[in-house]
């Protein structure tokens, strides 16, 4: 065709390793088993490894910079030598080990916030900031990594956490203090970060700036100008990487800097790339990310081809292909999948899949005839997916088209509701209860593990799991708690225990995906239409309720955190998969009414999470996320409570939808915040009752009644009591028995201390 060779990278492998090998090494070491030497060697592996993977593949560069011994944001704030004093390290002589107290804590200082990176699944490590911050020092350890990389022969393109979207994720309590006050500061250190790479001989350097996908003040896209004007003047080429969201509006300014090339999020945003075809300055690059970084399906090569034909006319060799982010967020390879359903395998591409994925596109712009063996291959196994009996279920097409607005309303409105069912329950003022989980004990765990080998047997695990459900009830009993829980004793995990008995999911081996630090956790695969073929929960809340006269409380996980906590279809919107999840646990809802369970909880910790990254988009998803919830909800008669539990949030800007919920009653996670969480609602009216967290069960130490009784009161100053619950932050099976039922045990006391005063 052309001669000329489209140019392909990618912003950013997984780092954990296809055998979580950076987790055990990490944990080996935090455990004293291991020393630095054995974890750097661990780490240097797993990098050469994956750069070999990038040459394999035949990518044009080797993206260096993307390891981080636990976080990228901690690890780019330890190159800028910006590190909370709180702890006393010196920046310029930062050991492993210190690095991991700043990640974890230390018996002086909490560990550094951690909060979710962007719209994803990943928490990073919240820079602290003060008016006298410094860039100085910093260590040396990512040049060390670009070193390793050189010496090995690669060409090697080096990625940093850009200075905007760093001090846009930084936190600061010095009242009336910006931080955008630090810039210059800042972007000197990145000055003499650059220069130390072009010392070394490299041509580009990617600087991954995806808070230019948020909602920018004018005073954050002058600070851009600030920023890139420096930088840009570096004599060093820079890719300026957007991710997870569109650029469009920012597009001008973008296209001012004096930058060579702009990496776009077509797979998410693709509608931006018509702002930036009028704008594309001809010094710059245009790196496509047409590869989808965040879900596991293959993409659709020949669609993407033929989308990006007109492109190519225009740009020739100055566009780049790429996935649309770091890979950081979809599994290493499907290698390690040897169970999988071998049709659903032929659908899926992880991280090592979509390599290859990446340069098919490029040889196909190249070279039409040598990438149509590839492109045949990805279009048969598109075309089974399509045509597959496993994904399309007819009686789930008509369920989801008879849905009606009824179905999303209760029948009676909250007053009315909660009329019978203070008639029917009977409770005391400001009732107890508990979030749903009991300790998860070592003997529980091993059942299961022996149960899942096939070394115990269906029966056997069940007798274990009854006896598991038995105990925690007359604990339960024994610490007068009104609402009762069984305890999830059976349930190793709140989505995957559900999804499990569901059609439509799929369940990998090695499908790892780091959340953070040496945390992984493996989504299940939603394929196709979600339906459930049998009750799930109905046996287990059934017997949990023989045992005992208090109300046993029914527990399940919601749809709007079944899809969140998912690797979802990419072949309908994620609105249409909710409903069809909120149908499937409405049923449940429906069928442990019938069996005589009089509350049901339905969990939506991931609710928050859902929310789209730029404002103007929130209340579509609201709209869809709040009626999902209410359709799994509102097929019972008023007499039955509904509850829901959501933990690890912001509300208050969101109340208006939480409302909407219309959940009889709510419990959140408040105690860290000292109950301020609740202000908000308070503020707001919010007309239902509520349950606020009194003790964070995150720490093994028992509250007092006293700390209990004054959160309490707090309370009552802002819910009417008569409005209120009494409950801990979230499930306990993170802790252990005796603190369990010591804090429960002061939490009912409190809670009876106060009914006597009402
Ligand atoms: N019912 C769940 C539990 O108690 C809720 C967990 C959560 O909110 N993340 O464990
Ligand atoms: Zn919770």
């Amino acid at each position: 065709m052309t001669g000329t060779r489209t140019c392909t990278h990618i912003l950013g492998f997984p780092r954990i390793g296809a055998q979580r090998e950076l987790k055990f090494a990490q944990e080996a070491f935090w455990r004293g088993e291991a020393d630095e030497t054995y974890l750097r060697e661990v780490a240097a592996t797993l990098r050469a490894r994956h750069w070999q993977l990038q040459r394999a593949a035949g990518l044009d560069f080797v993206t260096v910079g993307d390891f981080a011994y636990y976080d990228q944001m901690l690890g780019m704030s330890a190159l800028l030598g910006a590190l909370p004093r709180r702890f006393g390290f010196n920046p310029a002589t930062l050991t492993l080990a210190q690095y991991y107290e700043l990640a974890r804590g230390n018996a002086a200082q909490p560990a550094m916030e951690m909060t979710k990176w962007f719209d994803t699944n990943y928490h990073y490590l919240v820079p602290e900031l003060t008016r006298d911050t410094t860039f100085n020092g910093g260590v040396d350890w990512f040049f060390d990594e670009v070193d390793e990389a050189l010496a090995l022969g690669l060409r090697v393109k080096p990625v940093l956490i850009g200075p905007i979207t760093w001090l846009r994720l930084a936190k600061t309590q010095t009242p009336g203090f910006d931080r955008l006050d630090l810039l210059p500061k800042l972007v000197n250190r990145y000055v003499r970060i650059v220069e130390a790479l072009k010392a070394r001989g490299v041509e580009w350097i990617q600087f991954d700036e995806p808070a230019l996908g948020l909602d920018l003040e004018d005073e954050w896209l002058s600070a851009l100008g600030a920023a890139y004007g420096t930088l840009g003047e570096c004599g060093v080429k820079i890719l300026l990487a957007t991710y997870f969201e569109t650029t469009a509006d920012h597009a001008a300014a973008i296209a001012r800097l004096p930058i060579d090339g702009v990496h776009l999020d077509l797979v998410r945003a693709p509608a931006q790339l018509d702002a930036w075809r009028a704008r594309l300055p001809e010094s710059m690059v245009l790196s496509a990310g047409v590869v989808d970084g965040r879900n596991i399906w293959r993409s659709d090569l020949r669609a993407i081809v033929q989308s990006l034909l007109p492109l190519r006319a225009e740009l020739g060799e100055r566009l780049w292909i790429a996935p649309s982010c770091s890979l950081l967020h979809v599994p290493v390879s499907l290698e390690g999948e040897r169970k999988l359903d071998a049709d659903l395998k032929s659908w899926l591409a992880f991280a090592t899949e979509k390599l290859d994925e990446v340069r098919t596109i490029a040889l196909a712009l190249d070279d039409a005839p040598a990438a149509e063996p590839a492109l045949a291959e990805a279009d048969a196994a598109r075309a089974s997916r399509r045509t597959s009996g496993a994904v399309v279920n007819a009686l789930v097409q008509k369920r989801v088209a008879a849905v009606t607005d009824e179905m999303a309303s209760r029948k009676s409105a909250f007053a009315e509701r909660n009329r019978l069912q203070r008639e029917a329950l009977r409770l005391p003022a400001l009732p107890t209860t508990t979030i749903g989980s009991f300790p998860q004990t070592p003997a529980i765990r091993q059942a299961r593990a022996a149960y899942k080998r096939g070394e115990l047997k269906a029966l056997d695990y069940l007798e274990r799991m009854r006896a598991e459900i038995e105990l925690a009830v007359r604990r339960q009993e024994a610490l007068d708690l009104d609402v009762l829980v069984h305890g999830e004793a059976e349930r190793n995990d709140m989505v995957e225990y559900f999804g499990e008995q569901l059609w439509g999911y799929a369940f990998t081996e090695n499908g790892w995906v780091q959340s953070y630090g040496s945390r992984c956790v493996k989504p299940p695969i939603i394929y196709g239409d979600v339906y459930r073929p049998e009750p799930m929960t109905v046996e287990t809340t059934r017997y949990a309720q023989s045992l005992t006269n208090r109300p046993v409380k029914g527990m399940l996980t919601g749809p709007v955190t079944m899809l969140q906590w998912s690797f979802v279809r990419d072949d309908q919107p994620r609105a249409a998969t909710a409903l069809q999840l909120a149908l499937a646990v409405r049923d449940e809802v429906v069928d442990l009414e019938k069996a005589g369970i009089r509350i049901i909880q339905i969990d939506e910790p991931a609710f928050r999470e859902g929310l789209p990254l730029r404002r103007a988009d929130w209340p579509a998803y609201l709209q869809w996320a709040s009626r999902a919830f209410r359709i799994s909800a509102a097929g019972v008669a008023d007499e039955t409570q509904i509850h829901t539990h959501m933990c690890y949030s912001e509300f208050n800007d969101i109340l208006p939808s939480i409302a909407a919920m219309d959940a009889d009653v709510i419990t959140i996670e408040t105690s860290r915040s000292a109950m301020e969480l609740l202000d908000g609602f308070g503020a707001f009216s919010y007309p239902n009752e509520i349950g606020p967290g009194v003790y964070d069960i995150h720490s093994p130490r028992v509250p007092t009644t006293d700390a209990i009784e004054r959160l309490l009161q707090r309370a009552c100053e802002v819910i009417p009591a008569e409005r209120l619950w009494v409950n801990p932050d979230c499930g306990l099976k993170t802790r252990g028995w005796p603190e369990t039922e010591a804090a429960l045990a002061n939490m009912v006391r409190a809670a009876k201390n106060l009914r006597e005063r009402l």
